[in-house]
């Protein structure tokens, strides 16, 4: 997972700081020490590393105590808030470009970054906020991008312009102006083409491109995975090219995390979103809170319940009424099966779990204790039984969970112990009325 080291390490240097009464300046001095190491261990950029430091341990030398904090719960709350600052502070999106019937936006990078994908990742977002985007490829060198540009957009019911292979970057991007205009599109993106290293050509043509089309925002796309690369390909196309923000493709990975904290200090550029995967609904939006959240290993449950809020087929009503249904007791199969569905749907287990406060460390135990194969024999017994066996857990009986355990290919031991286990949940349910059930409709967390 993301971040795991430096988290692990940060951790541990405030574990120490709260376990003292009174802070000392040299106490602070030796903590912050340790957490100069563990940013650069972690990739940070060194100049970056050495001004949050000094940033830290100006506010937090001599710091008096608030309110209920003690003086090593301060120096967490600073290191916090200048992590946040840090990484921006506020969350940029993409604007529409004001007074222009189509914003063009240019999406660059080099070669495997994540550049085509990330493309209709994003026109996938812009599609959920009522826009009709145009992706246009760009990219003539490789024929299997043009390709994977075509498949990706119609995955996302979004349409692609392309002329083939054999035209210039440039007429292709101002043609598809003319068919953006003709066709009612409103946000035209254009997939350029990126190459294995940074050079001359590359540049040369981002910049032919952007003076014969009016681009609005320029977005580079970087690898996460690429640490302190990463940010020294941003500073590079900034430079050539003037960018507007960058997306981090790829924190899902074993990323060390020093990209995500120097590039906006390195470039002054913000990140927009972040690439959680490779599928298209894999992007999420950059908050330097929230991941500043996530790397102290105080999770983040903020982007869990947008998760949860933006999970299309997530009905408020439907969802009161499994509440209501549990508190009464009444949760039946049917409920298990759509809960099951709601929770693969944000990512499986592991993944949600993952942003839960304090759950980052010891997500492996857990992962090892709930084993997510052990989730779809589960599922796969729930499917087994008839409509009506579903709705009325009491039928089950022994010839009924033979058959049962037959369909899911499973010994009638793990039916009767699962049946077994989905009753005591029921009547935990019960006992616990005040748990579940929004107050204002805010789904499991309300
Ligand atoms: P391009 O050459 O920059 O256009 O890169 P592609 O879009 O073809 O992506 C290169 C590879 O990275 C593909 O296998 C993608 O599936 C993968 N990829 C892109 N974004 C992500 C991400 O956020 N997470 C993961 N795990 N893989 C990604």
């Amino acid at each position: 997972m993301a971040f795991e080291s430096l988290t692990d390490k940060l951790q541990n240097v405030f574990k120490n700081l709260r376990s003292k009464g009174r802070l000392t300046e040299e106490d602070v001095k030796a903590a912050l020490k340790e957490v100069k190491m563990a940013l650069l261990e972690a990739d940070v950029n060194f100049k970056v590393v050495k001004q949050f430091v000094k940033a830290v341990e100006e506010r937090a030398v001599g710091v008096d105590v608030m309110n209920g904090l003690n003086p090593g719960q301060m120096v967490i709350k600073i290191v916090n808030e200048e992590m946040v600052a840090l990484m921006g502070s506020e969350t940029t999106e993409i604007q529409m470009q004001p007074g222009k019937s189509i914003t063009v936006i240019m999406m660059c990078g080099l070669q495997g970054a994540g550049k085509t994908t990330t493309t209709a990742k994003i026109a996938g977002k812009l599609k959920l906020k009522g826009k009709k985007p145009l992706l246009v490829a760009c990219d003539i060198y490789r024929p299997a991008a043009i390709k994977q540009l075509q498949i990706n957009g119609e995955k996302q019911e979004v349409d692609v312009f392309s002329m083939g292979e054999h035209h210039d970057p440039v007429d292709i991007a101002k043609a598809s102006m003319e068919h953006a205009g003709k066709n009612g599109h409103n946000v035209v993106i254009l997939d350029t083409a990126g190459r294995l290293h940074i050079d001359e050509d590359m540049m040369t043509e981002l910049q032919n491109i952007k003076a014969n089309v009016e681009v609005h925002q320029t977005l580079l796309v970087v690898d996460a995975m690429t640490g302190q690369d990463a940010v020294n390909v941003a500073k590079e196309f900034d430079e050539k090219i003037s960018i507007d923000g960058v997306v981090l493709s790829k924190m899902d990975g074993d990323t060390r995390g020093g990209a995500a904290l120097s590039v906006k200090a390195v470039t002054g550029k913000p990140i927009l979103y972040v690439g959680m995967g490779e599928k298209l609904s894999d992007l999420e939006q950059f908050y330097p809170d929230r991941m500043a959240s996530r790397i102290l290993g105080m999770g983040d449950v903020l982007t869990l319940i947008d998760k949860v809020q933006s999970n299309l087929d997530i009905d408020e009503d439907k969802e009161k009424e499994m509440a209501a249904r549990m508190k009464k007791g009444k949760f039946d199969f049917n409920d298990y099966l759509e809960s099951m569905k709601q929770m693969k749907k944000m990512g499986g287990l592991s993944s949600i779990l993952g942003m839960m406060p304090g759950m980052g460390k010891q997500l492996g135990d857990v992962e090892s204790m709930v084993d997510e194969k052990q989730l779809s024999r589960m599922e796969a017994i729930v499917l087994s039984m008839t409509p009506t066996e579903r709705e009325n857990p009491k039928l089950l009986n022994l010839s009924r969970k033979s058959r049962i355990a037959r369909g899911a290919g499973v010994d009638i031991a793990v039916v009767n112990r699962f049946v077994k286990q989905f009753e005591q949940s029921q009547k935990m349910m019960k006992q616990l009325p005040g748990m579940m059930g929004g107050k204002k409709g805010r789904g499991m967390f309300g």
